[in-house]
């Protein structure tokens, strides 16, 4: 079954169906899907729907680009959060030099902290970089070394992939694998080991072709499955089986 590693269903633009679309997610082999935070304000909605929806879990943490609104006291309260058994992950946490929303030493700092919070509760990370890619490396070297995580939406070279795999990191792969125009992609894809891979949609953003500019879910992630199939010369059902249970060994389920 699909296990789609970063979702965020409590986005509005899902306030029409959500509960249509994703009691319909099993009918279309979607088996797991992990609901990820990105503002303060909805670590405790990922929560909350990850208890309604068996086959949903969350992921608790704070996005770059949102870190300004952080001090000692939320931080703690997410702490609390985190502690839920339905709870799989820290994330999505990391460093936006795209946006530059905060400043980045602001980012660091608190991408750090997450980072220690992770090794601190033993669970894994959920990491967003974007035109961050020296920094993000260095942070996880000094900060995230033996914790299990992925680089979600990964748009770095396949030489930075591969390093990340070497320290025991999963690449987060997505929509934009489809897209025509995504050859540094499709060659980390190449140069990646499937076992190294997961999927993800980072919905409701980044839909796969032929959805491209839609609104994206997780019953799409089949259209990236078979572009990687068809990088690896393998089949689509060999790509979902594997990216499952590279999943499972991530998320610890
Ligand atoms: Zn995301």
């Amino acid at each position: 079954m699909i296990f789609d590693t970063h979702a965020h269903y409590d986005d509005e633009q899902f306030d029409t169906d959500r509960d249509e679309l994703l009691n319909s997610m099993e009918e279309s082999c979607v088996g797991t899907i992990v609901n990820v935070s990105a503002t303060y304000e909805s670590c405790r909605r990922v929560i909350r729907m990850a208890e309604k929806y068996p086959m949903m879990y969350a992921a608790v943490g704070v996005h770059p680009d949102e870190v300004g609104s952080l001090d000692e006291e939320k931080f703690a309260h997410m702490k609390e959060l985190l502690t839920n058994e339905k709870v799989v992950a820290v994330g999505e946490i990391g460093l936006d030099y795209y946006w530059d929303n905060e400043s980045h030493d602001t980012q660091k700092k608190w991408f750090i902290r997450q980072l220690e919070l992770a090794r601190e509760l033993n669970l894994p990370v959920n990491i967003h970089s974007r035109e961050a890619a020296q920094d993000t490396m260095e942070i996880v070297k000094e900060h995230g070394r033996s914790l299990k995580g992925v680089i979600h939406c990964f748009s770095y070279s396949k030489e930075m992939a591969l390093e990340y795999v070497k320290l025991g990191y999963y690449i987060g792969v997505g929509g934009v694998v489809t897209f025509k125009n995504a050859k540094r992609l499709k060659d980390t894809v190449e140069a990646v080991p499937l076992t190294a891979v997961v999927l993800e949609t980072d919905c409701p953003y980044l839909a796969p072709e032929p959805y491209r500019g839609r609104r994206n879910n997780s019953t799409y992630i089949k259209y990236m499955a078979e572009e990687i199939a068809r990088i690896k010369g393998v089949t689509g059902e060999e790509v979902v089986r594997q990216t499952e249970a590279n999943a499972r060994s991530l998320y610890r389920l």
